[in-house]
C-alpha cells in the first residue's frame, strides 16, 4: 500500500480535471487517475462547450486552450425524409468570448485540461483503471487501481456515465433504456477553407446545427453537426429504449443521416477520421443519485448531472461546475478535518446554489416532455410539408397560410393535441 494522497479524483474528463485542478491550485495533494492511455483518448462529446464556467476557473482560457471554433451561427433544422425547415441565428461574433460557445475535440481538449492539473501541482496517472474502493470502518478510504491500494482521505468519482465507483459506493444512478441516450459520432475531415465557405463562417468562426426528425427516423433523439478547424463533428443521440423498441442501430441512423439532402452537401468530399459511441444520462433531476457518502463525492455524468431539454444537451459545463463544487466541498471539509458524510454535505448546498441543480430542477419535466413521439415525426413532417406548400406555385387559386396549415394537419395531429403539446413545451424547453 502506498502512503496515499489527501484526495484521489477518478476520471480525467472535464469533471475530474476541474476538481483536481481546483484542489491542486489550492495546494492540496491530489492524484488524478485516468484509465485511458491519455486524458480524452476515448471521450466523446458533440461538442460545444459554453465558456462561462471554464472562464471562472481559468480566466481567458480560449487564448490557450485547444478550442476549435467560436460558434456564432446556431441553426435548428427540422427534417422530413427529403426536406428540411431551419431557423438560422447568426451574429458577427463580437459578443463576449467568456460566454461564447466553442467547438472542442475531446482528445485534444481533455489532454490539455489534464496538463493544466499537472502544471498546478497535481499528479496525473493515465493508463490506470480504478477497479475498486478501499473501505475502512464503513467509510471510503481510497481506491484500488492496477492492483495497488492507494489510500486517500476523500475520493471524487468523476468516472463518467455508468460509474463503477459510484455503484460500488451505493451511489449509482440506475441506468435504464428509458433514461439514457446513445450518442454515435463521426469526425469528418475537410479543408479549413471548404468548411468556412460551406457554412458561411469566417476564420475561426463556427456553426452548430441541431436536427430533429428524420435524422433519427422519427424516434426519440436528435442529430448534430458542428464545425471544427479542419473537420466536422456529425452525430446522432438517440434514447436507448427507442433504439431497442424500433430495432434501430445508432450506426445505421448515422449512415442514413449523412445521406439526407440537408447534410449530404455539407459533408461532401470529407473523410471519416474517427468514429465513436458513448452513452449520455438523460433522465434529468429524477435520475440524480445521492451525491456523497463517507469519504466520497460523485461529479459529472457519474452523478447524471446533464441537462437535456430538447433545446440543448449540456453536460460539459455541468461536469466542470460539479467538479469545481466537489473541490470546494473538500476544501471546506479539510478545514474542519471532517470527511464524513456530514462534513461533505456542503456539496449539496453548493450544487443547489449553482445552475447545476437549479437548471435540473427548473427543467425537471423535460424528460417526460421529450418522450412525446410527435416531436420527432409529426411536427418535423408538418413543418416541412407546410413549407413545401407555401413555396409551391401550381397555377391553382392560393390558400392562406392558416388554411394551408389546417390542410397539412388533417389526419396527422388535432388542434387540441397541438395546443396541449405547445403548453407542455412552454413549461419544459
Ligand atoms: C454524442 C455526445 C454528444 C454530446 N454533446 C455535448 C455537447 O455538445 N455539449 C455538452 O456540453 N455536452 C455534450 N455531451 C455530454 C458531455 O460529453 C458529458 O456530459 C461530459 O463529457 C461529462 O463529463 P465527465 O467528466 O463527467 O465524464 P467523461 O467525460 O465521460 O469522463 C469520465 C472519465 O473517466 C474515465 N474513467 C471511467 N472509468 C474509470 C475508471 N474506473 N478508472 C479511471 N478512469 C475512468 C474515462 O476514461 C473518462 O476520461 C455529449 C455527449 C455525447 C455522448
Amino acid at each position: 500500500m502506498s502512503d496515499g494522497f489527501e484526495v484521489i479524483v477518478v476520471g480525467a474528463g472535464p469533471a475530474g480535471c476541474a476538481a483536481a485542478y481546483s484542489l491542486a491550485r489550492a495546494g492540496i495533494e491530489v492524484l488524478l487517475v485516468e484509465r485511458a492511455k491519455f486524458a480524452g483518448a476515448k471521450n466523446v462529446t458533440g461538442g460545444v462547450l459554453y465558456g462561462s464556467v471554464l472562464n471562472g476557473l481559468m480566466p481567458e482560457f480560449w487564448r490557450e486552450a485547444p478550442v476549435e471554433r467560436r460558434v456564432h451561427r446556431h441553426i435548428i433544422s427540422l427534417l422530413s425524409e427529403k426536406s428540411s425547415v431551419s431557423i438560422d441565428y447568426n451574429t458577427d461574433g463580437s459578443g463576449s468570448p467568456a460566454s461564447a460557445g466553442y467547438t472542442v475535440l475531446r482528445a485534444k481538449f481533455d489532454r490539455w485540461l489534464a496538463q493544466k492539473v499537472e502544471e498546478a501541482g497535481g499528479m496525473v496517472i493515465t493508463g490506470s483503471r480504478a477497479d475498486d474502493l478501499i473501505m475502512e470502518d464503513g467509510r471510503i478510504a481510497g481506491i484500488v487501481a492496477g492492483g495497488d491500494s492507494i489510500p486517500a482521505k476523500v475520493v471524487i468519482a468523476a468516472d463518467g456515465v455508468n460509474s463503477l465507483l459510484a455503484s460500488k459506493a451505493g451511489l449509482g444512478v440506475g441506468l435504464s433504456p428509458g433514461n439514457v441516450n446513445q450518442g454515435v459520432k463521426e469526425i469528418i475531415s475537410l479543408p479549413r477553407q471548404t468548411i468556412e465557405d460551406r457554412f458561411n463562417v469566417g476564420a475561426d468562426g463556427g456553426a452548430a446545427i441541431h436536427y430533429l426528425g428524420f435524422c433519427t427516423r422519427g424516434v426519440h433523439g436528435g442529430g448534430f453537426l458542428y464545425t471544427n478547424q479542419e473537420s466536422l463533428s456529425l452525430g446522432v443521440v438517440v434514447q436507448l429504449r427507442a433504439l431497442i423498441e424500433n430495432r434501430l442501430r445508432g450506426v445505421e441512423l448515422l449512415a442514413s443521416f449523412k445521406e439526407h439532402p440537408a447534410v449530404r452537401e455539407l459533408v461532401k468530399g470529407g473523410t471519416t477520421v474517427e468514429y465513436s459511441a458513448h452513452l449520455v444520462p438523460a433522465g434529468g433531476l429524477r435520475m440524480v443519485p445521492r451525491l456523497f457518502t463517507d469519504g466520497m463525492l460523485v461529479a459529472g455524468d457519474a452523478a447524471a448531472l446533464v441537462l437535456a431539454t430538447g433545446r440543448a444537451l449540456e453536460g460539459l459545463n455541468f461536469a466542470l461546475a460539479s467538479g469545481i463544487a466537489a473541490a470546494e466541498t473538500v476544501k471546506l471539509a479539510r478545514d474542519k478535518g471532517d470527511f464524513s458524510r456530514t462534513g461533505l454535505s456542503q456539496y449539496a448546498r453548493l450544487l443547489g446554489e449553482s445552475f447545476v441543480l437549479q437548471d435540473l430542477s427548473h427543467f425537471q419535466r423535460a424528460p417526460q416532455f421529450l418522450d412525446n413521439p410527435r416531436l420527432y415525426s409529426t411536427y418535423p413532417d408538418l413543418a416541412c410539408g407546410l413549407a413545401g406548400k407555401v413555396f409551391e406555385v401550381d397555377g391553382q387559386p392560393k390558400m392562406t397560410a392558416w388554411e394551408l396549415a389546417k390542410a397539412e394537419m388533417k389526419g396527422k395531429v388535432s388542434l387540441w393535441q397541438l395546443v396541449r403539446d405547445a403548453m407542455a413545451a412552454r413549461k419544459t424547453i
